[in-house]
This record gives structure tokens, C-alpha cells and sequence, in this order.
């Protein structure tokens, strides 16, 4: 049971994340006169703001991130949402009415659009941990600059490994990929833009163990996974790109997400408990976008609607 002294706030609907998702349903839901507050702990935009250039969301040919994580903020503010910016604590249901739980203010709300994302898995390595920040990193945005001709490895085989490995080649002297298999999981047109890149290497079917280094990177103990065969790699830094596991630990009690923590849904954004709908990267789906994201928020931002009106006949 959660602190009932909390001041208390009545509204339609509730949109835990800010990021594509979260943004494009809270546009839908206020667009149809619902009371919506969006509560969000970290900046607007998600993880577009960690995203140097986006060319594969229509209607902008090439954007910075940051700078379309703006503009939909701005849109999806248009219809009266309300942002808060404050970290979700927890979520109870009581009759048809379900209860957001923050730090200093609990929200009653009939709907709530659950758009919490994911964030990148780590390499469960020795030596990450301590070196986080003093040459390993997960952004490569935030931290590329840091390394003008240097030596860098990313780790993994999709497209963020693929991509940021693209984009780290502006500032490193060499980028090598290591994947532990022989062939990308990365689209075909960034593994082209890669191979391409002559300051690209890949290390092929090999993992890496450890990540050495006094007070910041400089090597790695890589094994190759068909030989066993351990060997020392030099680095300057390290980028992990490994995957993502999902921010849902919140929502585990209310048996909404499969094995692995992703939120199951039906086409219209629902999860098996009423008045609770999910959107973009927290959601188990097979292809996590920024356009899938928007698509998403614009069921679930409508469904809310449809929903709230039924609850009313
Ligand atoms: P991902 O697609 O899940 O790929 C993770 C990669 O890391 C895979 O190649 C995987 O190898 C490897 N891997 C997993 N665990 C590992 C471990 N413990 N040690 C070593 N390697 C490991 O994750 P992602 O690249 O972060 O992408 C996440 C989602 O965002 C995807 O849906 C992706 O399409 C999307 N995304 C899209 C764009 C774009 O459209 N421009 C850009 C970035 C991301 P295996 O291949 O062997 O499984």
C-alpha cells in the first residue's frame, strides 16, 4: 500500500514517459478534451535526444534528434497536457479508478498510458562498472567528443551498434566492432554505410570478458567464441550496444508483461487490465522506431478517449 497523506489530483488520463510514444498519446488524449498530465523524470524526447541524426522518420529527409525530440514536445503540449517532471514511485488499482503514485502527489486517473521505454542492457563484465564513465559509455552523443583520435570498440551487432559506430568514426582514429556472431543484425543500409567506412574494423563471432584499465580504459580480454581463443585488444573507450531490456519493473505486479519484462499488448495498445494501455519500446513488439512509437501514442492517446466515454454510457 503506498502513502495515503499524499495530495491528491484527479485527471482523465495519466502518461508515465515522455518519448515519442508517451508524447504522440498525450497529444491524442488532450486533443479530445481529456485531462492529461504526462510525468516524466528525465528529459523530453527520450532517447531521441541521445540519437545524433534521424533520417528514417517521414517527413523530416535528416533532423537532429534533440531537435525533433523538441518539436514533438511543443506539438503534443499544444492541447492543454500538463508535463510534470517527477518520477513515478507506483501504481494501485482501487474499482475503476486507477492511482499514480510520485514522490509528492498521488494521481487519480481512469486511464493510464504506460510509455516508460527501455534502456541498454550491459555487458555483465568485469571492469565495466568501475570504468562507466571513464571509457565506457551507452552514447555515444553524449561522449563521442571525447574521443578525437582515439582508439574505440562497440560492442554488438544491431542497428545502435551499427549506427553510433558510424557516428563515432567522426571523431575516433578507429572504430572496432565486435559481435559475437558472424554476421550484423543491423538493416542493410547501415551495415553497408559500415563496411564502407574505412576506419570501421569488425571482430567477428567474439565476446568480450573484461574491460581493463586503471582509472580509464585501455584494453580489452576478448575471446573468440569458436576458438576459445583469449587475446588482449588496446582501446580508449568502450561502447556498449547490447540491447535493450525494458523499464517496467513498476508494472510487474499487475501481470501485464511477458517473461523478459516487456508489456504485452493488443493492436489497440491494451494490456490485460483495464484502463491500462502501453506504447513504444517497453511494449513487446518486433520493431521499436520512432515512427512505431508515434503510432502507437495515437492508438493508445485514442483509445483513452473511446475508453472514458464507455465508462460513462
Ligand atoms: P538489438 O537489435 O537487440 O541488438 C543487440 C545486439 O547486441 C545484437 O546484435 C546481439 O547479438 C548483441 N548482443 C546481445 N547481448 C549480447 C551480449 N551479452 N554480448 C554481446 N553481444 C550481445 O538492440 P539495439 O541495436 O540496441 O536496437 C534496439 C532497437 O532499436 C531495435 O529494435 C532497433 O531496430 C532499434 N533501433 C533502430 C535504429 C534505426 O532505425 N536507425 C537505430 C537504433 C536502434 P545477436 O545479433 O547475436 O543477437
Amino acid at each position: 500500500m503506498e502513502n495515503n497523506t499524499l495530495e491528491k489530483e484527479v485527471v482523465d488520463v495519466v502518461v508515465i514517459g515522455a518519448g515519442p510514444g508517451g508524447l504522440t498519446a498525450a497529444l491524442y488524449a488532450s486533443r479530445a478534451n481529456l485531462k492529461t498530465v504526462i510525468l516524466e523524470k528525465g528529459m523530453p524526447g527520450g532517447e531521441i535526444n541521445n540519437t545524433a541524426d534521424v533520417e528514417n522518420y517521414t517527413g523530416f529527409s535528416l533532423i537532429a534528434g534533440p531537435e525533433l525530440a523538441q518539436q514533438m514536445y511543443d506539438s503534443a503540449m499544444r492541447f492543454g497536457a500538463q508535463h510534470i517532471y517527477t518520477e513515478v514511485t507506483g501504481i494501485e488499482l482501487d474499482g475503476q479508478d486507477r492511482l499514480v503514485y510520485t514522490r509528492d502527489k498521488v494521481y487519480q486517473t481512469k486511464v493510464v498510458i504506460i510509455a516508460t521505454g527501455a534502456q541498454h542492457r550491459k555487458l555483465d563484465v568485469e571492469g565495466e562498472e568501475r570504468l562507466n564513465g571513464r571509457g565506457v559509455s551507452y552514447c555515444a552523443v553524449c561522449d563521442g567528443f571525447f574521443f578525437r583520435d582515439k582508439e574505440l570498440v562497440v560492442v554488438g551487432g544491431g542497428d545502435s551498434a551499427v549506427e553510433e559506430g558510424v557516428y563515432l568514426t567522426q571523431f575516433a582514429k578507429k572504430v572496432t566492432i565486435i559481435h559475437r556472431r558472424d554476421q550484423l543484425r543491423a538493416q542493410q543500409v547501415l551495415q553497408d554505410r559500415a563496411k564502407a567506412n574505412p576506419k570501421i574494423e569488425f571482430v567477428w563471432d567474439s565476446v568480450v570478458e573484461a574491460i581493463e584499465g586503471q582509472d580509464k580504459v585501455e584494453s580489452l580480454q576478448v575471446r573468440h567464441v569458436k576458438t576459445n581463443q583469449v587475446s588482449t585488444l588496446k582501446a580508449d573507450g568502450v561502447f556498449v550496444y547490447v540491447g535493450l531490456i525494458p523499464n517496467s519493473e513498476l508494472f510487474n505486479q499487475l501481470g501485464i508483461t511477458d517473461a523478459e519484462g516487456w508489456i504485452i499488448t493488443n493492436e489497440k495498445m491494451e494490456t490485460a487490465v483495464d484502463g491500462i494501455f502501453a506504447v513504444g519500446d517497453v511494449r513487446q513488439t518486433h520493431l521499436r522506431q520512432i515512427a512505431t512509437a508515434v503510432g502507437d501514442g495515437s492508438h493508445a492517446g485514442h483509445m483513452a478517449y473511446q475508453y472514458i466515454t464507455s465508462l460513462n454510457d
